[in-house]
């Protein structure tokens, strides 16, 4: 059987688009994307922007995968490296969606709670070195004082020494998000093919539970779950499990929780927090002083959404399989936390579990036979560098180029990002707006 998907009338195919592989009949869809995530729409936002048809196959019914399941918390600032490249990209595309698909978003970055002094060295010591100004005329760590974070986190009396204001992050609700960003595309032309399984890749070509479909490019987007489509590529890459105790609370707090909030856990956990020399002493102490939060790999985070519930988390495990059973421990710490740093009873509204996929290294990147992309993210930052990975390698590719993730000894990427023009002015004041602000429609 053959699945007939054709051309969505008004998507222009682009003059440059890749012909089908030898021996396939010419493709009925120039981009066809395995995975209907943050990671797999990017693909298919990006394919789209160049004028292709674009099919997006996935084996759920809804976008149900990791996508849905996280803070919604697009954390630019606590990046480095290749994540920080993708992560600067994913935020002018997450700006364009929120206004073009209409969804939430709030522009107030991140608030960091410190709780000891060594983390105000962390923060001044990232301070100090992030000096370039890429994203406007304000410093990328805004350092506060305890007086100075108490209006925007409500935290306890003396429950903190201070903080730091990240003003470029950026937050979404994630369930809202992703069906929003599903809706625009599909109003763009893309099609998605739901609760149809990928059971292989090839130039061309992709094998369905509904039959094959022939494609120009095929991208692979499958999260965690390459290890079963791709599982010599996810060998390679060390590719495993990570599993995650999620909850979603109401609280009396005193006031509201002005951005996403994180506390010294994270500090030693995102990558340019972690890789500064600071980082050591505040690991150090936090694994002394805490070996039961240290066992459970716990980030305390917290991430308030538009009606007032905060999303609690998050603790990690990884393995190759990881067992349902939610340890109802971990979310007994996660409320003891809660009451300690916000002074307020938290009452529990939802638990879930999320799953990522976590590697040796932040993404696994190839084009494993010609005209087939794989572009997941190994590690917890999906949210904040999917779209920006997405446009930089499917965009270098239907360009004709070759990004530089697809060959790290390149020294620079071969084709210039689209992704520059729609939003570039720079923010002002994220503080100055009411809770509710937001980018819609
Ligand atoms: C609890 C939790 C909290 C997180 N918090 C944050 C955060 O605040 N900020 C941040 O940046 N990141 C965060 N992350 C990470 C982020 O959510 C993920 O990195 C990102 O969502 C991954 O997107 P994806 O599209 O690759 O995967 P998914 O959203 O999981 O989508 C993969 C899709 O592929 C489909 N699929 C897989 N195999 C096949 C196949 N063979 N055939 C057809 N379909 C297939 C699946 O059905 C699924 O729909 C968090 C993750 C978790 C779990």
């Amino acid at each position: 059987m053959t699945a007939t998907h054709h051309t969505a009338p008004g998507a222009a195919r682009h003059a440059a688009a890749p012909t089908p592989a030898a021996g396939h009949a010419a493709a009925p869809h120039d981009v066809v994307v395995v995975g209907s995530g943050i990671v797999g729409l990017g693909a298919a936002l990006a394919a789209v922007d160049r004028g292709l048809s674009v099919l997006v196959v996935d084996r759920s019914a809804v976008i149900g995968g990791s996508t849905v399941r996280n803070f919604g918390h697009l954390c630019l600032t606590p990046q480095s490296g290749e994540a920080r490249r993708h992560a600067l990209a994913a935020r002018e595309l997450w700006l364009r969606l929120a206004r073009d698909a209409g969804f939430w978003l709030s522009r107030r970055g991140t608030l960091v709670a410190a709780r000891h002094v060594d983390e105000l060295d962390l923060l001044d010591e990232l301070a100090l070195a992030r000096t370039d100004r890429v994203l406007g005329d304000r410093p990328e760590i805004e350092r506060l004082d305890a007086a100075e974070l108490s209006p925007l986190a409500p935290v306890a009396p003396g429950a903190v020494v201070g903080g730091a204001l990240l003003p470029y992050d950026l937050q979404v609700d994630p369930r809202d998000a992703a069906d929003a960003i599903r809706r625009h595309l599909e109003t763009r032309g893309v099609r998605f093919l739901t609760r149809t399984s990928v059971g292989s890749v090839s130039s061309g070509r992709v094998e369905t539970s509904r039959g094959p479909i022939d494609a120009g490019t095929v991208v692979v987007a499958t999260n965690h779950d390459l290890d079963q489509l791709l599982p010599d590529l996810a060998d390679r890459h060390a590719l495993e499990r990570c599993g995650l105790d999620m909850l979603r609370v109401r609280a009396d707090l005193v006031r509201p929780l002005v951005a996403p909030l994180l506390t010294g856990w994270s500090l030693i956990r995102y990558s340019a927090f972690a890789g500064t020399g600071a980082a050591e002493a505040v690991r150090s102490r936090l694994h002394a002083e805490r070996p039961d939060l240290a066992a459970m790999d716990l980030n305390q985070m917290y991430t308030q959404l538009p009606d007032g519930s905060v999303i609690v988390g998050d603790s990690h495990r990884k393995g190759a399989a990881i067992a349902p059973f939610q340890d109802e421990r971990i979310a007994d710490a996660f409320l003891d936390e809660f009451r300690v740093l916000f002074g307020a009873e938290p009452v529990v509204t939802e638990r879930w579990q999320g799953v990522y996929a976590s590697g040796r290294d932040e993404f696994v990147v190839d084009e494993v036979t010609p005209g087939v992309l794989v572009t997941v993210v190994s590690t917890g930052i999906g949210m904040t560098t999917g779209l920006g990975l997405t446009e930089h390698v499917v965009g270098a590719h239907l360009d004709g180029g070759r990004d530089r993730a697809l060959d790290p000894a390149a020294p620079t990427s071969t084709v210039t990002s689209t992704v520059s023009s729609p939003l570039t002015s720079p923010l002002t004041s994220p503080l100055t707006s009411p809770l509710t602000e937001s980018l819609t429609a």
